[in-house]
């Protein structure tokens, strides 16, 4: 007879999505998702900025299991937020999710190998439940990182991180300081720039920027693909394929690496006919240090007379303006933080208290790791979607997928009732981990002196990235899963 085992997913983002999926296709009914947010999709819930859209090509950056009707080769946010309440619509798992439901913590109560998981709805009212399994699906970018400028409080206009836009302010003709050049900004700034008045970009460091070659499929094309799922396949097989012949282009000293930089050049020394703008946006660091970014229209922006770049970083913040590191000051409306998130800090929105009352915040003492970004010894039954190292391969969801099918292993072998705790071998876990680290030294630039980006922790270490191949993980969770666990 099998145990009951009931499961507690933290998130509705396309992790916590593809783990509702996977238990619901393995027969496992006995699980509920919270969501703190109103709905369903996670980041593409939340980033509603104009301009957003996905970097990856959507024929890749879907489901394997739900391939879907793209109206172009890149989707923009609406149409993969309503991907993903189709996903769980088509699905049926509609009634397992809670919305509005913040998971504050869980505890691990080690006599009856349940986690009790406090949960707060919207007015702040506690209830407390039980599980025996807990997944984390909160995300790596979905907790907005910002700024601590002297002043900001006292900016008399509108002030907001591009991860809650605001869009009850009028940009019509205002002056808009926009601070931060990551994807966000290089998809928001050219959307933005023919509307309002002036656009000050404020810059600390430059990236590399590559054109993205989006575009729309036409009526036939899209009609084709919808009667060829073979056709889809074949598309999806391709955009894979081609990533992986240019992967070893994050390693400086490779050919791709060289070539990439090389065609970067061209491009921006294309797009930017001024050539003071053009020397401020390029960076003095290989490609592959920070994250590359693909936006056509960033680099044209600046050609554009109400577009200024500010090659500097802000340093405070005036009732009408903001200072930058040279001291000056330029007067602004409205100020949009585009400061990216708080990437290395996992599960910063979730407490979980493991074996012997230890915190997992505490255990990880700024460092966080896991056993193939997914299990922390003394942390039973906890399984992490998108943790530790797990950023990599190409896109994210196939990585979701291969961790939300550890998840449902995992599940099943508790409900057999043989064991009913699973935790993670520490010596294994830590080679494992170390073998990884030793793969981005060799295969990535991101160590590289004087690389700045959102991958290392305040200790130095690279925290967030994959450095191989989705095949390679998808091995490595396969078969190396079991040679960590430890069952009681
Ligand atoms: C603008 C943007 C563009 C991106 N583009 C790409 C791309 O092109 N390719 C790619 O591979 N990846 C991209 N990403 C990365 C993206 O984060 C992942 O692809 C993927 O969507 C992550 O899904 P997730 O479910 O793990 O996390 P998220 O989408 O971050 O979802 C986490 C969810 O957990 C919820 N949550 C957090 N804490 C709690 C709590 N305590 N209680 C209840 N709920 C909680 C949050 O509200 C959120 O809804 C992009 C990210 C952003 C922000």
């Amino acid at each position: 007879m099998s145990r009951q085992v009931r499961v507690a997913v933290v998130g509705a983002g396309l992790g916590g999505i593809a783990a509702a999926v996977k238990l619901k296709r393995a027969g496992v009914e006995d699980f509920t998702v919270f969501e703190k947010a109103a709905g369903p999709g996670g980041v593409w819930w939340q980033n509603t900025y104009p301009g957003c859209e996905v970097d990856v090509p959507s024929f890749a950056y879907s489901y394997s299991f739900m391939p879907h009707d793209w109206s172009g080769t890149h989707a923009k946010q609406p149409e993969l937020r309503d991907y993903a309440a189709a996903v769980i619509e088509r699905f049926g798992v509609d009634g397992h999710f809670r919305f509005g439901q913040e998971v504050l913590g869980a505890i691990w109560d080690e006599q009856r190998s349940v986690y009790t998981v406090r949960v707060a709805d919207p007015a702040g009212i506690e209830t407390v439940c039980e599980f025996e399994v807990l997944v984390s699906a909160v995300g790596m970018l979905s907790n907005p990182r910002l700024p601590d400028w002297p002043g900001l409080e006292d900016f008399e206009g509108p002030v907001f991180h591009t991860s809650r836009f605001d869009h009850d302010v009028d940009l019509t003709g205002k002056r808009v300081a926009l601070v931060g050049t990551g994807s966000t900004a290089c998809q928001l700034g050219p959307a933005i720039a023919p509307k309002v008045g002036q656009l000050d970009l404020y810059q600390r460091e430059p990236g590399h920027v590559l054109p993205k070659k989006a575009r729309e499929f036409d009526p036939e094309l899209r009609a084709r693909y919808r009667r060829s799922p073979l056709r889809r396949r074949v598309e999806r097989f391709k955009t894979f394929r081609a990533a992986r012949a240019t992967a070893d282009a994050l390693a400086v000293g490779t050919e791709n690496n060289a070539r990439i930089d090389g065609y970067f050049t061209y491009h921006l020394a294309k797009a930017v006919k001024d050539p003071v703008t053009r020397a401020a946006l390029t960076p003095d660091y290989p490609y592959g240090c920070k994250r590359p970014i693909f936006a056509s229209s960033y680099y044209p922006m600046f050609n554009r007379d109400n577009v200024t770049l500010v090659p500097h970083a802000v340093t405070e913040v005036a009732p009408d303006g903001l200072l930058d590191d040279t001291g000056t000051k330029r007067p602004a409306d409205v100020l949009i933080l585009s400061t990216g998130f708080h990437a290395s800090d996992y599960l910063a929105t979730l407490r979980v208290t493991g074996r012997d009352g230890v915190e997992l915040r505490d255990y990880w003492d700024g460092e966080p790791w896991a056993f193939l970004g997914m299990t922390v010894p003394g942390f039973p039954n906890l399984v992490m979607l998108y943790g530790p190292n797990t950023n990599g391969g190409y896109s994210v969801i196939t990585q979701l997928e291969i961790q939300a099918d550890a998840l449902v292993r995992l599940v099943r072998r508790l409900r057999r009732g043989r064991v009913t705790a699973i935790d993670t071998r520490p010596g294994f876990a830590r080679r494992v981990d170390g073998y990884v680290q030793e793969q981005i030294g060799h295969r990535m630039s991101t160590a590289t002196a004087g690389c700045r980006n959102y991958y290392h922790s305040a200790t130095g270490k690279n925290v967030t990235q994959w450095p191989l191949s989705h095949t390679a993980y998808r091995l490595a969770v396969r078969f190396l899963t079991r040679w960590g666990q430890r069952a009681t």
